[in-house]
């Protein structure tokens, strides 16, 4: 049995909370992790109680949507409203951080940035990482962790397989579909 480690359930845990962004230009997710312990969450979105993008539309100034908070600010702002100190923690978020949303980690004291995908990354936000010490990483969630229908998926796809095998396509074919079964479902055996 495989286990998941850290770094792929936090930022799955990231992903999972960008699901539940309100804005429909970006939507993002934010993880503040202190000794493996997740201490704070958020995602992008309007202030409690106000309107939500998604239903009355972006407001847009200067090419950004003004409306909401991003996720690294709601998770440090949830950290903010509750007392907890976040020296020292990590966080995993699903994007690159824009400038506003670096400074204000760096401030924080967060120590570690983990991000999904690269988000049109400031050199100068780089350069003040660079300067804090803090640690920049890449980290790339393995979709065989955040698909629960994994075993069904792959089942099907190796039943339609036999089908192929019995429908007679060649041998060579049918070790390409193997192949890409295979990749797609690297945790599941295909007999
Ligand atoms: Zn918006
Ligand atoms: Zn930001």
């Amino acid at each position: 049995m495989e286990r998941i480690s850290w770094e792929q359930y936090f930022m799955a845990q990231s992903h999972l909370l960008a699901l539940r962004s309100t804005c429909t230009r970006l939507m993002v997710g934010a993880s503040i992790v202190r000794d493996n312990r997740i201490i704070a969450g958020g995602y992008n979105g309007s202030i409690a109680g106000g309107v939500h993008c998604v239903d009355e539309g972006c407001y847009v100034i200067d090419n950004h949507c003004v409306r909401t908070i991003h996720a690294e600010m709601n998770a440090l702002l949830q950290c903010a409203k509750f007392g907890v100190p976040v020296d020292g923690a990590e966080i995993y978020v699903t994007h690159f951080p824009c400038l506003q949303c670096c400074k204000a980690l760096i401030q924080a004291g967060i120590k570690t940035i983990y991000y999904a995908e690269a988000y049109k990354n400031h050199p100068y936000a780089e350069e003040l990482f660079e300067q804090a010490g803090v640690r920049v990483v890449q980290v790339i969630v393995d979709p065989k962790w955040i698909d629960f229908h994994d075993t069904g998926k792959a089942n099907l796809v190796s039943e339609l397989i036999d089908k192929l095998r019995e429908s007679g396509i060649s041998e060579q074919e049918i070790a390409m579909y193997m192949q890409k079964a295979a990749e797609l479902f690297p945790a599941q055996q295909q007999a």
